[in-house]
């Protein structure tokens, strides 16, 4: 009831004041430790633009920890999670690939953890599936035993692996083909995403958290005062038909409202918002990786267990692997197709070109596999920093998790590029994010300090080549 309540209190509002330029009725009455000494009030404490597996931990884990303070999710579709959080394999992923030191490292073995500890707890749905990594000849044998000397270097007890004997692999999974090996990630599972935004929606709300769908973030100005004010443009079909008769036009708001706090968790559109905000010389160009997913329409083989082919290094994805989903059904994909422009009226229609060379490659892991039963299915796409690679070596680009304090802008959390694994990460993406604000607790499982973390996060842009 709560969460009814406090959306349609805003919807309520929205109607009522439909050019309201402040919804003075969320001034925030409570101090607060944010480390700044405003004198002024803002409408709310945080506000988070994107309402993806991210941006709803971080709402949902500030409500949470910080009570006196106040966060509003702004959600430009009229659903949360309608866009890559939704378009993706919802694997839990170990945390192998990513190299040391990394952010994508430490926030997928923290989130991971986390996440099948919440799973655990509040009923979603998700199973320990784990992973075979398969290789076929000596060369991918080398990059499986990089993993695995990877795997044991951060420690077996965070990413367990271990070599299959072919006695093994034969029994497990008949319909394999492995010619060289097969490294098994022990702690590989699936997750149902929809279920597990729908907990981090609900509880954020339950919480006292408020969040306004149909409302996109147009632009951003910084206030000389301190803060920011968000300009948003609302489109509410459900005013429209109470309202009847209003065009579309007509029914669209503009508002504004200013907050203490802001954070960019808008996935696809997070580089152009940063770009919109920040100086010219840290405008980023940003890449787009597309990703089409093909079904499988026939029930032999069947796979217990999710198929990965060996890393390529410099790939932008993991290659076309076999996943299943919690009714277990299985899927390919994805692959990895670059794009100029993800709001493309075909940015989201699975690419038949790429139909082909998927089912030869799905083959050579898989030579049972009925070729006419494979179709194709969705795609989702992945935000990059720049045609950078999935996994650890010369192009990998990590996490961009940062306050962009250097550049004048306090209070400015920007998260670019949150490809894979930001699924798994995101729970430990959002206590990352509190760490940088609040400086409260290193992330778990991290034997570093806030300090620390903070400096991973400068230096993290550094390691960026920005302007290209
Ligand atoms: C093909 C593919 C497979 C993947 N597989 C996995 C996997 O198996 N495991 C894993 O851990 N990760 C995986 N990932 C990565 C994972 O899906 C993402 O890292 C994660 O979903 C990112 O969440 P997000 O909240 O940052 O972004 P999103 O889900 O994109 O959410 C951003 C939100 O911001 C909103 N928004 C954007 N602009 C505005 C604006 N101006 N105003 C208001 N709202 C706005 C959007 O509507 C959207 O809802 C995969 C990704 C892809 C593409």
């Amino acid at each position: 009831m709560e969460r009814i309540a406090a959306r349609q209190s805003t919807r309520l509002l929205k109607a009522l004041q439909p050019r309201r330029t402040r919804p003075h009725g969320f001034t925030i009455t409570q101090p607060r430790s944010f480390s700044t000494t405003l004198s002024r009030e803002a409408d709310f404490t945080h506000a988070i633009i994107g309402g993806g597996a991210v941006g709803l931990a971080i709402a949902r884990h500030l409500t949470q920890h910080h009570p006196n303070t106040s966060t509003l999710l702004l959600e430009r579709h009229g659903m949360v999670g309608s866009e890559t959080s939704s378009r993706n394999s919802e694997v839990i992923h170990a945390g192998l690939y990513y190299g040391h030191g990394t952010l994508k490292t430490d926030l997928c073995l923290s989130g991971k953890r986390q996440l099948y500890d919440l799973c655990a707890k509040h009923g979603i749905p998700h199973r320990n599936t784990k992973k075979w990594i398969i290789a076929q000849d000596e060369a991918q044998m080398s990059e499986l035993e990089k993993v695995h000397k990877f795997a044991g270097e951060v420690g077996y007890e965070n990413v367990p692996t271990r070599w299959l004997s072919r006695r093994e692999i034969e029994e497990r999974e008949p319909d394999v083909c492995a010619r060289a090996g097969v490294l098994e990630s022990e702690s590989t599972g699936i997750v149902d995403s929809h279920n597990y935004m729908q907990f981090l929606e609900a509880d954020f709300l339950d919480r006292g958290g408020m969040e306004v769908l149909h409302t996109s973030v147009r632009r951003v100005e910084k206030l000389s005062t301190g803060g920011y004010r968000i300009f948003t443009r609302t489109q509410d079909p459900l005013m429209a038909s109470s309202f009847g008769g209003a065009t579309p036009e007509e029914n669209e708001s503009e508002d504004s409202i200013d907050v203490d706090v802001l954070i960019n968790s808008a996935g696809l559109d997070a580089i152009n918002l940063s770009n919109s905000i920040l100086p010219a010389h840290r405008h980023i160009k940003p890449h787009f990786a597309k990703g089409t997913y093909f079904s499988y329409a026939s029930s032999h083989p069947k796979p217990k267990t999710l198929l990965y082919p060996a890393p390529v290094p410099g790939h932008g994805g993991l290659g076309t692997h076999l996943t299943l989903d919690m009714s277990g059904r299985i899927r390919f994909g994805p692959d990895v197709e670059w794009i100029e422009d993800p709001s493309a009226p075909d940015a989201l229609v699975p690419s038949s070109s790429r139909l082909e060379e998927a089912i030869e490659f799905i083959a050579t892991y898989l030579p049972s596999v009925d070729k006419s039963a494979i179709d194709l299915d969705y795609c989702g796409i992945r935000p990059k920093l720049g045609k950078t690679s999935g996994t650890a070596g010369p192009t990998f680009a990590d996490f961009y998790i940062k306050e962009e304090k250097d550049e004048g802008f306090p209070g400015f959390i920007n998260l670019l590029g949150i490809e894979s694994p930001g699924l798994t990460s995101s729970l430990a993406i959002a206590e990352y994010v509190d760490s940088i604000l609040y400086g409260s607790g290193a992330v778990q499982g991290r034997n570093e300090d806030v300090d620390e973390a903070k400096r991973r996060g400068r230096e993290g842009q550094h390691n960026h080549e920005f302007n290209h």
